[in-house]
């Protein structure tokens, strides 16, 4: 639907406040219910000063359609790479 939203605009670390956020890749722990989901290579932004990653509102949704797919499917502990979608 939405996926006009990936603009790569600048973005200041909200933690420190010091250093402009850089485009990179972080592994997430999802845990819903019964559910526990690690996803690897989520698109995020990270602070090179203190570590902090930032993940887009798009990306979240989707990892969050993605944690009910595999429940509804009967997933219980599973991990996977982020899988971008299409449309
Ligand atoms: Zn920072």
């Amino acid at each position: 639907m939405e996926s006009e939203l990936q603009e790569q605009k600048r973005m200041k670390c909200f933690i420190c406040n010091q250093t402009d956020t850089v485009p990179g890749t972080t592994s997430v722990l999802l845990e819903r219910g019964q559910v526990s989901l690690t996803i690897k290579g989520m698109p995020a932004r990270i602070c090179p000063t203190c570590g902090e990653t930032y993940v887009d509102e798009s990306v979240a949704a989707n990892l969050l359609r993605q944690a009910e797919e595999m429940a509804r499917a009967g997933t219980k502990l599973d991990m996977c790479e982020y899988r971008r979608t299409e449309d």
